[in-house]
């Protein structure tokens, strides 16, 4: 079971819905009624981890991206492996890649078209190739 509340201070804090055994009723941090997993509306609320991946993408690119340049989306999944996959394609040509938003959808897979799916970042500079090995690695 688990707790529906978009609010509730574990969401917000940990970015993972409270999770109760079977039999519980009610939310121990913020007293709210729990609900089968099922249940939970897909749009309820946004995902505070993904806020806080967004942000931490947003602040790589603004801070000119450190070592890594100004990092670009190139490609998105709809599961963590396959955004796995193009990653180990890309490293496999020497291009750094990240896989964003990979924790949120293993977490909460139902957040996975909200989201954007699992994204995959790379350097600007290595957008243009990496996006070509991926289309010709079919990915
Ligand atoms: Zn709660």
């Amino acid at each position: 079971m688990y707790c529906p509340n978009p609010q509730c201070p574990d969401l917000v804090r940990h970015g993972v819905r409270g999770e109760y055994r079977p039999g519980v009723r009610q939310c121990a941090t913020c007293g709210a009624g729990l609900v089968p997993r099922e249940e939970i509306p897909p749009t309820a609320g946004t995902p505070p981890a993904t806020e806080l991946a967004e942000a931490a993408v947003r602040h790589l690119s603004e801070s000119g991206g450190g070592p890594h340049g100004t990092l670009v989306n190139i490609a998105s999944f709809h599961t963590p492996e396959s955004a796995e996959v193009a990653r180990l394609a890309l490293e496999a040509e020497s291009i750094e890649a990240f896989v964003a938003d990979n924790h949120t959808i293993s977490v909460l897979p139902w957040y996975t078209i909200a989201i954007g799916g699992v994204r995959i970042l790379v350097s600007e500079s290595d957008a243009v190739r990496a996006r070509s090995i991926l289309s010709e690695a079919g990915l």
